[in-house]
């Protein structure tokens, strides 16, 4: 780790806009990336892959570095796009083919296809069988590659990858690791649409943009020797590597659309804060020293290392991402809550109302979400079902009396403050003989329509007094 202090530290997020939105597993690697710049004094770039011309989906990539924002992960630098550098990979793939670490490959589709079947049938892994390399080398070739290349034939430009030895490099996370240049396929690095593959454009763009520490997805680890081989073509100093673990559904198969949720902007819909979503995220594959839970993206900062990241792939559970973002709710200053609620609910609500019940909220909400369905009563006239107004154990005339009790008591009723109101409640039980459950709930569905608000003596304090009568008054001439 010393050695990392030493050079100026620079990580990147390389998103690939053919999603609907930021990953939940990106916004994990961007996190690691980010809070590994910050520790060092270094830069987070984001560059922005998108060389898969037709993956890519209308409208992706602004709403990744929307969501970036939205996250507080913001880069120091870019977006860069590896689309507006198309002509800088061809030249370094041109160089790789004039010092023979790379060969110009013919074959047709239809030919690889074969190839790909024939391997399969043969128990092989899917590779390249290295035809073009063969022409190539061999002393009767016909044509100069180049001149087939201009004659119209479509070409791509592989990786000439040594037959024989072994590739391999240091992880952060995981160590030593090998792999068998024989198992290592001759990649495409130019398409014949004369864009890069991910691995040419990845390495000329980590390289000029001095990356210095490569930190992305267990995904990867397999392109990795690849990589290195292109960093070896061209003289390049490496990187230093961490491959972080894939996300898991509870289930421990891969984070997918079909088991959980898996874009942030989902998330952000349902309410959950930034600041829970990268808590969270912390708490996954990386242990705090002291074994914190709960703890600030500046904490994490200050105490993030590479030797306490896991190498096995944790659960994303969106329960415990749900406990935590309800802590963090409960963390808020009423301000601060009145403030979130107000601009999640698109101004729907009075920043004062908003204010007066974040209190009551904070105990009862986990997301922002569910913040509406409990405090839309003050807003608007509830839909009183008399089912649910009327306890199960009394019947209709019982009600009636006993609510027009209620209204007269609470017309009478001056200092209308939630221990008065609460006081008052107390004592109509006794004058009802009813069970204080039963009394509160029948109030609480006259004024709300609901069985479940914030404190009902608080909600009859902020909804007012002539409001409060007015409701208990329509659900008393409701009952027949
Ligand atoms: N474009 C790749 C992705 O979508 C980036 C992989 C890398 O970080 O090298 O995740």
């Amino acid at each position: 780790m010393l050695e990392c202090k030493r050079i100026m530290v620079r990580t990147r997020i390389a998103p690939s806009p053919t999603g609907q939105d930021f990953h939940i597993g990106n916004a994990y690697t961007a996190l690691i990336n980010y809070i590994f710049a910050k520790q060092n004094k270094g830069r987070f770039i984001v560059r922005i892959e998108d060389t898969d011309r037709t993956r890519l989906v209308e409208g992706s990539e602004t709403r990744i570095l929307n969501t970036m924002n939205w996250l507080g992960l913001t880069p120091d630098e870019g977006p860069y796009r590896q689309s507006e550098r198309k002509e800088l990979y061809k030249k370094y793939a041109l160089e790789l083919i004039n010092n023979g670490h790379a060969y110009y490959c013919f074959c047709t589709p239809q030919r690889l296809t074969e190839v790909r079947n024939q391997m399969q049938k043969q128990g092989k892994p899917p590779m390249y069988d290295g035809f073009c390399k063969k022409i190539k080398n061999s002393p009767r070739a016909s044509l100069d590659e180049s001149r087939r290349g201009e004659a119209g034939q479509k070409y791509v430009i592989r990786l000439n990858v040594p037959d024989e030895g072994e590739t391999n490099f240091n992880d952060l996370i995981r160590g030593k690791v090998s792999f068998q240049n024989k198992l290592i396929d001759d990649q495409i690095l130019l398409k014949s649409d004369g864009f890069p593959t991910y691995h040419l454009a990845v390495v000329v763009d980590d390289y000029l943009m001095k990356i210095s520490h490569v930190i992305r997805a267990e995904e990867w680890l397999s392109s990795t020797p690849k990589h290195i081989l292109l960093y070896n073509a061209f003289k390049w100093p490496l990187p230093f590597f961490a491959h972080l673990p894939i996300l898991r559904n509870p289930d421990k198969s891969k984070l997918s659309k079909r088991k959980n949720p898996v874009w942030v902007s989902y998330y952000r819909e349902q309410g959950y804060l930034p600041e829970a979503i990268n808590n969270y995220l912390m708490t996954l594959g990386w242990t705090h020293p002291k074994q914190l839970t709960i703890f600030p993206l500046s904490e994490a900062i200050l105490e993030f290392s590479f030797d306490r990241v896991n190498k096995s792939g944790p659960i994303f559970d969106v329960v415990k991402l749900t406990w935590m973002n309800g802590e963090y709710i409960r963390m808020m200053n009423n301000e601060e809550l009145a403030d979130k609620l107000y601009s999640y609910m698109n101004k729907k609500f009075d920043r004062k109302l908003l204010l007066l019940v974040s209190s009551l909220l904070k105990q009862r909400i986990k997301k922002l979400s569910e913040a509406e369905g409990l405090i839309d009563f003050f807003i608007k006239k509830p839909d009183v079902d008399l089912k649910v107004l009327i306890p199960k154990k009394r019947d209709s005339q019982q009600a009636k009396k006993v609510l027009n009790e209620v209204i007269q008591d609470y017309m009478g009723l001056n200092n209308w403050s939630t221990a008065s109101i609460h006081d008052l409640g107390n004592k109509i039980v006794e004058k009802s003989r009813w069970k204080p459950v039963e009394l509160f709930q029948m109030i609480r569905v006259a004024i709300s329509g609901k069985t479940v608000t914030p404190p009902l003596f608080e909600s009859m304090e902020i909804l007012g007094k002539e409001e409060t009568i007015n409701r208990l008054e329509t659900a008393l001439r409701n009952i027949s």
